[in-house]
């Protein structure tokens, strides 16, 4: 029976080296497919005139595309965000966004398709866990935001990435790390690890890894609770990582990888927003090489709560000024679109 074909944006540059070495040909060959991919965006045999046919043919009948097409497109109302629901060759479907800030374009994705982490105010915990993306599921999410780019022609690329979409992508670690190293490759996409920001629940192994390897990525941690109690009442998964070890797990990446690490607040009106909350994470945070993002709640079908309004959420910040630390309080961007993660596939499934 003839093996399953290796899907081409699985490899890492030196995967596909040697993979192509193994079928007997010459590295050179490599780079060209691998240049002809990543720096011309051409996946069609055809289209690839300077490698040989031999080699075209036996490349054609072992490797495979990713290919994520494009079930919908929404346009937020401001026109800063574009949310795309992709489809999965098993037909699931996952959510991409293209954002827009001042002067840099940043790409949302998807680490899995659903999510077991369950967070109450979250559509993808809502929904449940599907299944782990994929490297190559996950490098062409970004090469989608890229190609959109290209297209459009004014000359932007793709250069911020944010693991913030789907899925928790610590519980996918090895094949969220093979797509950040392919995404990063300086032969390819070439973007910064610096501009790399995997957000994360707190998957404390999934943490304590990421610190011993040394991988200079951005980190944020979603807090949403400063005790054990409100936090395990948002994000069930602090039952099984509690927060004192979640918050050991998060020194020993500052002190391991001499960077800051930003919380990401969710603000729930009511629930986590008070004076009284604001003083909880400074005493918590205080010290640390720190930043919290604040962000108002997306609201979404499965979760009563209501984002917090504007006053509340500068008075919050203000308490963690007292505290020395440093912290914003993001835009909800694309609300119209439903651009919270999940919202889009939970309204189309
Ligand atoms: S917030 Fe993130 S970790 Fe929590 S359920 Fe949603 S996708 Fe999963």
């Amino acid at each position: 029976m003839k093996p399953e074909p290796i899907n081409f944006h699985d490899l890492t540059r030196e995967a596909l080296r040697l993979q192509v070495v193994r079928w007997g040909f010459s590295p050179v060959h490599a780079a060209r497919l691998w240049a002809y991919v990543y720096l011309e965006d051409v996946e069609r045999w055809a289209d690839m005139p300077e490698l040989p046919a031999r080699f075209r043919a036996k490349a054609e009948s072992e490797l495979t595309f990713t290919r994520l097409p494009v079930a919908l497109e929404q346009h937020s109302a401001d026109g800063f965000t574009r949310k795309y629901l992709l489809a999965l060759a098993d037909d699931r479907r996952i959510e991409t966004v293209l954002m827009r800030f001042t002067g840099r374009v940043t790409a949302c994705i998807s680490s899995q398709a659903g999510c077991a982490m369950g967070c109450v105010f979250c559509a993808t915990g809502q929904m449940g866990f599907a299944r782990h993306l994929a490297a190559g599921e996950i490098v062409a999410q970004a090469l989608h935001v890229d190609r959109v780019l290209r297209v459009a022609g004014q000359g932007e690329r793709l250069r911020n990435i944010v693991l913030m979409g789907m899925g928790e992508p610590l519980h996918n670690y090895d094949a969220v790390m093979t797509a950040t190293d392919i995404l990063c490759d300086s032969a390819g996409l070439s973007l910064g690890t610096k501009q790399v920001t995997l957000s994360t629940v707190g998957v404390v192994p999934g943490i304590l890894r990421l610190a011993d390897e040394g991988r200079p990525i951005h980190l944020a941690v979603s807090l949403h609770g400063a005790t054990q109690a409100e936090r395990a009442a948002l994000v069930p998964v602090a039952k099984k990582w509690p927060l004192d070890e979640l918050m050991d797990a998060c020194r020993y990446y500052i002190a391991k990888q001499q960077r800051r690490i930003f919380y990401e607040w969710t603000l729930i009106e009511g629930k986590n927003d008070s004076p009284d909350n604001a003083h909880a994470v400074g005493r918590l945070l205080q010290g640390q090489n720190a930043q919290v993002n604040l962000i108002p709640l997306n609201p979404t079908a499965g979760y009563g709560g209501a984002p917090t309004g504007q006053d509340a959420a500068r008075r919050f910040q203000q308490i963690l000024r007292e505290y020395h630390l440093p912290s914003t309080i993001r835009q909800r961007r694309g609300i119209d679109i439903a651009a919270g993660c999940g919202q889009l596939a939970t309204s189309q499934s």
